[in-house]
């Protein structure tokens, strides 16, 4: 199986190398043409209107919405999730309309940069994820079709809706590779 991860600005490399650790090939998807070969794909955190503006310049978000609504896996952390929401609060450029959920960006306030915190995950065992947010946005409501993974604060951080899976955290920038595991494992 063939892993892309789109490659317009962000965290790119630490989800290859995560990719790589889970035994499969990572590719980096800066073209319409490489998103073709893969099977699978990974939106990246860093600047979610910096990569939907590239997005667009290259063609990528048309082709990715149509890969998303024929059923490819797509993981969207951070930045990511942001772009795959069917809704950006306060952004009405941003969205692949992917998953049926509210997005609000810097959510966890200004102030507050970046954080750790042990995160219990639906479905994985009772030890937690240690989950890094970096200007992290969570999501405000989530639709019926979305299932809720983790939540913090009473704040949604994670979901799932068929083929689309969210974080508001960054898996990539840990040692713990069950959310790759997760997201990369045949019966996902
Ligand atoms: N705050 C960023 C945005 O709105 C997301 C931050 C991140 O991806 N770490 O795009």
């Amino acid at each position: 199986m063939k892993v892309g991860v789109l490659s317009l600005q962000g965290a790119v490399k630490e989800h290859l190398e995560m990719i790589k650790r889970c035994g499969f090939e990572g590719i980096k998807i800066k073209t319409v043409g490489d998103l073709e070969k893969v099977d699978r794909l990974i939106i990246p955190g860093g600047e979610s209107t910096a990569i939907a503006k590239l997005a667009k310049i290259y063609g990528l978000d048309r082709e990715i919405i149509k890969r998303g609504k024929e059923g490819m896996p797509i993981f969207g952390t951070c930045a990511g999730m942001i772009l795959l929401a069917n809704k950006v609060i306060g952004n009405e450029q941003i969205r692949f309309n992917l998953i049926d959920i509210v997005v609000e960006r810097n959510a966890f306030g200004r102030q507050v940069d970046s954080f750790e915190v042990d995160l219990k995950i639906e479905d994985f065992s009772e030890k937690p994820f240690k989950a890094v947010f970096i200007r992290a946005p969570y999501i405000k409501k989530a639709g019926r079709e979305v299932r809720v993974l983790a939540e913090f604060k009473g704040k949604i951080v994670m979901a799932r809706q068929k083929n689309i899976l969210v974080s508001s955290f960054h898996p990539e920038l840990t040692d713990d590779l069950r959310v790759h595991k997760y997201f990369l494992s045949e019966n996902y």
